[in-house]
């Protein structure tokens, strides 16, 4: 019987799970090495100031060029790095580049930019977020009102009181928090009433159900009114055909991203882009 046992414990180790597991053991002694040898890059998405027809600024998304890999996406990366807690040093890495850049676009003309930085579970629930913060924003020079920090429902209810303390802290010295992917999950109104924030970014999820039924289109347009009664900004992502632009233009919507509007672009194309669409 025993012997039966041993010998299914024997089958678990199938052949896919090893390979599985050897991608992952590779992947993450490839994620180890990666900022020490240049393999990241920060693309910028432009955002649309819906209000004034003009871009208010860009959100910050990581790039991963792997030799081993290729291009990683960082739906992939990004889980490896907390789990490794190797999102910690990526993530300074990503504040220090997105706040160094905006820094730059100003010093060129450039007027009122907001970059927005991405920011896990972990590292909001660590003091040690605030500090660095402040260090990267005195370093770059950046004023702490053009940086904005994207969290996540679930990254803020995993250690709830952490976080609503540092983002507290951290709005204090002028940073704007905007709550990202909002709908799916377990949105929950209380959370937007217990975190303090300035934007509540729409799930592109519910651009997509625009117009597909006549529910999900009241859905979208009762949480877009609602952000607004709030008195916070909404943003809607995932913005890929001008009908959807103008759905969002004419139900209260403040912000909008997507391919349509500008797809994530390296600084210097992030520049000419700029430049093209300067009043
Ligand atoms: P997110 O923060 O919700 O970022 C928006 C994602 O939607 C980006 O994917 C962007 O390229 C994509 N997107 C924008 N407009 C459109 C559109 O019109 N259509 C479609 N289909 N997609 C659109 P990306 O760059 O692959 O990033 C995926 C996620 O990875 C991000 O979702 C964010 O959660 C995470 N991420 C990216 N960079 C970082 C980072 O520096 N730190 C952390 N912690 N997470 C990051
Ligand atoms: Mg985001
Ligand atoms: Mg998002
Ligand atoms: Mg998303």
């Amino acid at each position: 019987r025993a012997k039966e046992e041993g010998k299914n414990r024997f089958q678990v180790y199938h052949p896919d799970m090893h390979t599985n597991s050897m991608n992952k053991l590779t992947m993450e002694s490839c994620l180890r090495g990666a900022l020490d040898a240049g393999e990241f890059e920060v693309h910028y998405q432009p955002q649309l100031d819906l209000h004034t027809d003009t871009v208010m600024g860009f959100e910050a998304l990581l790039r991963w060029n792997s030799p081993v890999f290729g291009k990683v996406s960082p739906l992939d990366f990004i889980p490896l790095a907390e789990e490794t807690r190797l999102i910690f040093p990526i993530t300074e890495w990503v504040l220090y580049r997105a706040c160094n850049d905006t820094k730059r676009l100003l010093e060129e003309g450039f007027p009122s930019l907001l970059v927005s930085v991405n920011i896990s579970a972990l590292h909001l629930a660590d003091s040690r977020l605030i500090h660095s913060i402040r260090s990267i924003l005195r370093q770059t020079g950046l004023p702490a009102h053009h940086l904005c920090l994207e969290i996540t429902e679930r990254a803020a209810i995993q250690h709830l009181e952490s976080t609503v303390c540092h983002l507290h802290e951290l709005r204090e010295i002028g940073v704007k928090i905007a709550l990202d992917d909002f709908g799916v999950g377990n949105s929950s109104l209380s959370l937007i009433n217990t975190l303090p924030l300035d934007t509540i970014k729409i799930d592109q999820m519910f651009v997509r159900s625009v117009s597909k039924s006549e529910i999900s289109t009241a859905i979208f347009t009762t949480i877009l009114g609602l952000v607004s009664d709030l008195n916070l900004d909404s943003c809607v992502e995932g913005i890929e055909m001008p009908e959807q632009l103008e759905f969002a233009k004419t139900r209260r919507c403040r912000f909008a991203q997507g391919f349509h509007i500008g797809k994530p672009l390296p600084y210097e194309e992030l520049k000419s882009y700029l430049r093209n669409r300067m009043p």
